[in-house]
């Protein structure tokens, strides 16, 4: 189906400012980063895992013009797929 424009895209995500609508990026504030390492018979360590604890709040912000879109982050987590 060649340039179908599905209705339901219309809700597309565009940064208000510069109308980017592909590159967004996620900025958690006070994370707690704790990495879980294995250590082996001869004493060397595997690295295993992180694990994150964000404590503050998460920010929401356009790629391309850097405009904060925090308003927008409610309506972004629930389309990650
Ligand atoms: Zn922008």
């Amino acid at each position: 189906m060649p340039s179908a424009r599905t209705p339901g895209i219309a809700n597309r995500l565009v940064c208000p400012t510069c109308g980017n609508d592909e590159d967004f990026f996620e900025l958690a504030n006070d994370v707690i980063q704790t990495s879980h390492y294995i250590q082996n018979s001869d004493g060397s360590f595997t690295y295993d895992s992180d694990t994150y604890q964000v404590n503050g709040e998460v920010q929401l912000f356009c790629g391309a013009c850097q405009e904060d879109l925090s308003y927008y982050h409610q309506r972004f987590k629930e389309m990650i797929f």
